[in-house]
């Protein structure tokens, strides 16, 4: 069986064909600035190949995509008859959904019901799904996973904000998560590794985007963002959480309206605003090294805020047998991995730093000697989730 996955932004479009025979992506690449002037496709199957093209909008981009899987010289296959189904990223569950599901009229409707819980990515996400509803077969199917829903088995004490019961119950204000393919992928392979369905797990993506989990037995308990992306450890350019009575003190000191204020916090903040040098990890890393005091406070604010997430989370579930750590910063920078389990020791987290420094494929074990706690590095697959969903799903 093969399965297409598609991850749609709003002028972007990542794909990856599987083979849920091997679990392999036997091809993958992106369509970018759709809608803008200059867009291209980056395409890696048989050969890689780079199309520049016009691509006014995703039925387009799709449209390219098919064709260069099927192409005789870079494509993966020889019809589009060969795609069994297609598997779909979309951001937004509501409440509405607690797993993925098979995409029916109905699902499209609730899903644009759920729009305004994530104005950008919901209705970009949506196109992908219209745009292969239009160019593929009649009848492919097509399911949805969602990013929020792994995060659905939190209890309400961890979900429900301490503001008036009635802006949960009239505006759907809570927390719902994000990232949870991710989490749900490392924390599934960790519990393989660990032989122990039961553990209590602390899973870190850390990436331009961060979050961190508290996994219980499989299930997600508690998770670092909240309504939106933007709460919880600071990141690249987002600020994570902050009092909130400072939006309406930077909105009267910077003359900002509500919306200038969020993407200040969204955009120009984070290890980005804070050291002013870059959101991306390395050149916070050389710039430490090189003795520049805000790219080191940077870092310090980071790794601090992710320890205390570590450390609360243990706490919220009475004990961790497993950290985790996944995507760019947490499978790359040993550095940081480091940082954060520094003063862990405490509860039995160790790490063995030779172990940590070297690289493999797969799950790298990093734990140190005497260590209660099992620390893992694992690649995170958000793709391999949405296409095993959809598999399962289309039978
Ligand atoms: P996204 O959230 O966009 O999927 P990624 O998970 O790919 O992001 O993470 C990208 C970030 O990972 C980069 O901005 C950079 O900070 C960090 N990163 C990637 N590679 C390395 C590396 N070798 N060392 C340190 N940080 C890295």
């Amino acid at each position: 069986m093969k399965i297409l996955v598609i991850n749609a932004g709003s002028s972007s479009l990542k794909y990856q064909l599987i083979d849920m025979e091997t679990e392999q992506a036997i091809a993958k690449g992106g369509c970018e600035r759709i809608g803008l002037p200059g867009s291209f496709l980056k395409h890696k199957g048989k050969a890689e190949k780079q199309i520049d093209a016009d691509m006014p909008d995703h039925k387009v981009a799709i449209k390219l995509v098919l064709d260069a899987l099927v192409n005789p010289e870079y494509g993966v296959i020889s019809s589009m008859s060969e795609i069994n189904a297609v598997g779909h990223r979309i951001v937004h569950s509501g409440e509405d959904f607690d797993k993925s599901v098979v995409v029916t009229d109905e699902v499209i409707e609730i899903c644009k019901n759920n729009t305004e819980l994530a104005p950008l990515h919901q209705p970009a996400n949506l196109t992908g799904i219209f745009a292969c509803q239009e160019v593929m077969p009649k009848g492919t199917p097509m399911v949805a996973v969602f990013d929020t829903a792994f995060h659905s088995t939190m209890p309400q004490k961890a979900y429900v904000f301490g503001i008036p019961y009635e802006a949960y119950k009239n505006f759907k204000i809570r927390r719902y998560g994000f990232h949870g393919s991710s989490h749900r992928f490392v924390s599934e392979e960790a519990i393989k590794y660990l032989g122990n369905e039961n553990a209590k797990i602390v899973t870190c993506h850390l990436g331009n985007g961060s979050s961190i989990s508290a996994i219980d037995g499989g299930k997600s308990v508690d998770t670092s963002m909240s309504f939106t992306p933007l709460g919880g450890v600071p990141m690249g350019t987002r600020s994570g959480d902050l009092d909130p009575a400072i939006v309406e003190f930077l909105c009267k000191k910077l003359n900002f309206t509500v919306e200038e204020c969020v993407n200040y916090l969204n955009k120009k903040s984070g290890v980005s605003g804070v050291s002013g040098v870059s959101s991306d990890f390395r050149d916070l890393a050389k710039g430490a090294a090189e003795g520049n005091e805000r790219c080191a406070l940077a870092l310090d604010i980071f790794t601090y805020s992710c320890r205390k997430y570590v450390g609360a989370y243990a706490a919220a579930m009475g004990g961790i047998d497993c950290l985790v750590f996944t995507a760019g910063i947490g499978e790359n920078d040993a550095q940081t991995r480091l940082a954060i389990a520094s003063n862990l020791e405490f509860m039995g987290v160790k790490i063995d730093e030779a172990k940590n420094a070297r690289r493999v494929s797969g799950i790298n074990d990093i734990t140190g000697e005497g260590s209660r706690v099992k620390v893992l590095v694992i690649p995170t697959n958000e793709e391999l989730i949405i296409a095993r969903d959809t598999a399962n799903l289309v039978g």
